[in-house]
C-alpha cells in the first residue's frame, strides 16, 4: 500500500456507507501518493484502495489533502500541501489560476500536458474500445500555448459598485474577477478593462440570476485571428441598455481592429449565454476570418472553432485521413457551419453536409457561396434520420467524416454509415471516451481503426480533440 493516513484515525475511521467500506472521513487530512491522472487533469491516488481525486496534484507527487466530499466509490481531496513535487510542475502564469474555473492544468509544463492527453487517449482506446493495435500518435501541440482563444464569454456582476467580470469558479456561479486572461487573445483584456470602467462610471446594473432582474448579463469578445477584426457583444436581459453611447465612444476609440458592437438580447432564465436577437449598435453585423484559404463571416451566434491555429491542423489531418483523390462522394455528418465540408470539397466530387441546427446550415450555405464552392449540399436534420433517407435516395458515400458532440454517435447511425460500405471513415472527436466506444462498434461492423491523432485545441485545459483514420477491413 503506497498511501498512508496522516492523522490519527478514530475507531470508526472506516465508515460504513450503504455496506461499502470507506477508509476516509470528511474534513480530515491524509497523505496521498498520486499515481494516475483523471479525465479533468486532476491527480488520482488511493487510500486503502479507495480512490481519491485531487485537483491540482500531478502524477508522481506525494500530497497532503483534506477530504471535502465522499461518494460511494471515491472521494475528493483538497490539495493542502505538496510533500514531494513533480519535476513537471510549473508556476502557473495566471494570478487567479487557483480560483478561476477557466483552466485546469496550467500547473503542468506544456510537454507534459501533451503527454497527459496522449496517454489519456491511449488508455481509453484500450480500456473502452478494447482496441490494442491502434497507433495513437503524440498530441500535436501549439508553438505558443497561450492567448489562443478567439472568443470569450464572461458573466458580469455589479453589486453595490463592486464590479466583477470574469469566469466562474469551478462548479459555481461565483465570478472570479479577471484583469488578464492568458488563454484569450489579449484584446479581450482591454475590452474587459474598458467595460469595467464604463459599468463603474455609469453604475450599469448587472443581471441577477436569482430574481431574473437587471440589465447586463454577459460580455462576449470575438476576434478574427487572421484579419484582426474584433467584435464586442453585450448580452442584456431586454432591450434597455443605458449609457450605450458612452460605451461605444469609449471602446471604438481604444480597441484596435474593432469593427462591430452588438447587443444580444436574452430574456430567458437560463445558463445559455446568448439569446436569439442581435442588434448591431455600431459597425458591421459580422467579423471575417479565414481557416486555411476559406473565408468565413462570423456573427455573434455562429459556431466557429475557438482555436483558429489548431483548427487548421485538425482539419488538415481530417483531409489527409479522408485520402481523397477527387472522384469521391463524401458525407460530412455533424457538419456545423460546414467548415470541414468546405475543406473536403477541394478534393471530392461532391460533399453532403448534415447538421441539426437550421441556423448553422444557413451559415454553411452562406460560407459555401462566399467561397464559390458549388459541389457541397447541406441538409438540415437529425443525422440518424437524414442518413437513412439519403441512402434511400440512392446516395452512396465513398468516404464519411463524422464530428459528433461529446456523446458520440448513435449505434444505428454507425450501422447506417457502414451499410454504405465507404472505403474510409474519418472520426473527429472532442471526447476520447465516446470515440473509443464508437471505434469499438465500428470494429465489429467491419471497420478497422488504423491511427489516431490527438490535437491540442485547448492548451492549459484537460480537453483533447482527436482525429481517427478508419478503413474498411
Ligand atoms: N464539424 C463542425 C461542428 C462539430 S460540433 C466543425 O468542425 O465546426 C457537432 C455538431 O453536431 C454541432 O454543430 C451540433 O449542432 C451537431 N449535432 C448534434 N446532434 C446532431 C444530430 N443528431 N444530427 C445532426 N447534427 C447534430
Amino acid at each position: 500500500m503506497k498511501s498512508k493516513r496522516k492523522t490519527s484515525q478514530s475507531k470508526n475511521a472506516i465508515m460504513k456507507n450503504k455496506g461499502y467500506d470507506i477508509p476516509v472521513k470528511k474534513n480530515e487530512d491524509y497523505v496521498v501518493d498520486i499515481d494516475n491522472m483523471g479525465y479533468d487533469g486532476e491527480g488520482v491516488g488511493k487510500i486503502d484502495n479507495f480512490t481519491i481525486f485531487v485537483a491540482g496534484a500531478i502524477i508522481g507527487e506525494k500530497v497532503m489533502v483534506k477530504i471535502v466530499k465522499i461518494s460511494k466509490n471515491f472521494a475528493f481531496g483538497k490539495l493542502l500541501e505538496i510533500i514531494e513535487k513533480s519535476m513537471y510542475r510549473v508556476d502557473p502564469v495566471c494570478d487567479i489560476y487557483k480560483n478561476c474555473g477557466g483552466c485546469n492544468i496550467q500547473h503542468i509544463d506544456y510537454d507534459s500536458q501533451l503527454d497527459f492527453k496522449t496517454n489519456r487517449v491511449k488508455q481509453v482506446i484500450s480500456r473502452i474500445g478494447k482496441l490494442d493495435d491502434v497507433v495513437v500518435h503524440s498530441a500535436i501541440g501549439m508553438e505558443s500555448p497561450y492567448n489562443y482563444r478567439n472568443k470569450v464569454q464572461l458573466p458580469v456582476s455589479n453589486i453595490d459598485g463592486d464590479v466583477k467580470i470574469g469566469f466562474y469558479a469551478a462548479r459555481s456561479h461565483d465570478i472570479i474577477n479577471m484583469e488578464v486572461c492568458h488563454i484569450q487573445d489579449s484584446v479581450a483584456d482591454l475590452v474587459v478593462k474598458l467595460t469595467r470602467k464604463w459599468i463603474t462610471e455609469f453604475n450599469i446594473e448587472s443581471y441577477n440570476e436569482e430574481n431574473h432582474n437587471g440589465v447586463l448579463r454577459h460580455i462576449m469578445i470575438r476576434k478574427g485571428i487572421r484579419t484582426g477584426e474584433v467584435m464586442v457583444v453585450l448580452v442584456t436581459n431586454g432591450t434597455n441598455l443605458p449609457h450605450i453611447e458612452e460605451f461605444i465612444t469609449l471602446i471604438s476609440k481604444k480597441i484596435k481592429g474593432l469593427v462591430s458592437i452588438v447587443q444580444n438580447i436574452n430574456t430567458v432564465k437560463t445558463n445559455v449565454i446568448l439569446g436569439p436577437i442581435c442588434l448591431t449598435l455600431w459597425g458591421k453585423d459580422t467579423i471575417t476570418d479565414y481557416i486555411g484559404e476559406f473565408k468565413f463571416e462570423i456573427s455573434p451566434l455562429s459556431f466557429f472553432q475557438v482555436n483558429s491555429i489548431q483548427t487548421e491542423v485538425l482539419y488538415s489531418k481530417a483531409l489527409e485521413y479522408a485520402n481523397l483523390s477527387g472522384g469521391e462522394v463524401v458525407l460530412d455528418v455533424y457538419c456545423g457551419t460546414g467548415t470541414i465540408s468546405l475543406f473536403l470539397s477541394q478534393k471530392a466530387k461532391k460533399v453532403y453536409g448534415v447538421e441539426i441546427i437550421p441556423q448553422a446550415i444557413d451559415n454553411a450555405i452562406m460560407n459555401a457561396k462566399e467561397n464559390t464552392i458549388n459541389n457541397v449540399e447541406f441538409i438540415v436534420g437529425d443525422a440518424e434520420k437524414v442518413i437513412p433517407e439519403l441512402i434511400g435516395k440512392g446516395v452512396k458515400a465513398d468516404v464519411v467524416v463524422v464530428d459528433p458532440p461529446r456523446k458520440g454517435c448513435d449505434k444505428s447511425l454507425l450501422e447506417a454509415i457502414c451499410s454504405m460500405k465507404p472505403k474510409n471513415i474519418v472520426y473527429v472527436s472532442c471526447d476520447p471516451g465516446t470515440l473509443a466506444r464508437d471505434l469499438g462498434i465500428l470494429d465489429e461492423l467491419g471497420y478497422k481503426t488504423l491511427e489516431i491523432q490527438p490535437v491540442d485545441m485547448f492548451p492549459q485545459t484537460a480537453h483533447v480533440e482527436c482525429v481517427a483514420r478508419i478503413e474498411r477491413k
